[in-house]
């Protein structure tokens, strides 16, 4: 079930200007990353989906090349309308820091199960055939390019 309950218990909207939003019943097949200046620099990376974005926090960033595999962690559903957020998460908020839109499109889905997701990007900057494959281990996945 997707659910933005753990989304919105994480934020203090009155603090921070991030989107509120609500689970949609529509989706486009749009994703983004944005580059995250955190207590921990990461890259989020979120594929829209099933009415949320998919959620991963990528401490790397999401492979440009292939035969990079990066370990994308995965995080709380967030709305479809942070596809657009850049901005400034306060000090003392959850997620406090900058946050940039480092590259978004369209992408196209392959295949989808409880462990795998493979899928085409058709971003400016990130583009072709990747795959997240998740590890036995809680919330941890594997993100890759492949040829
Ligand atoms: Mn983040």
């Amino acid at each position: 079930m997707n659910s933005l309950k753990k989304y919105w218990k994480k934020r203090k909207f009155e603090k921070t200007p991030e989107p509120k939003g609500k689970v949609l019943k529509t989706s486009k097949n749009r994703f983004v990353v944005q580059e995250h200046w955190a207590k921990i620099h990461h890259f989020d990376f979120r594929l829209e989906m099933g009415g949320v974005l998919k959620s991963w926090a990528v401490p790397k960033g999401v492979p440009e090349k292939i035969g990079l595999k990066r370990l994308a962690i995965s995080v709380e559903d967030h709305p479809v309308s942070y596809i657009n957020f850049e901005g400034e998460i306060p000090k003392g908020s959850y997620g406090a820091g900058t946050v940039k839109i480092f590259d978004k499109g369209k992408y196209e889905l392959k295949e989808k199960s409880r462990d795998r997701i493979i899928f085409v990007l058709k971003g400016k900057k990130l583009k072709g055939d990747y795959c997240l494959i998740k590890f036995k281990k809680a919330n941890q996945w594997l993100l890759f390019k492949t040829p």
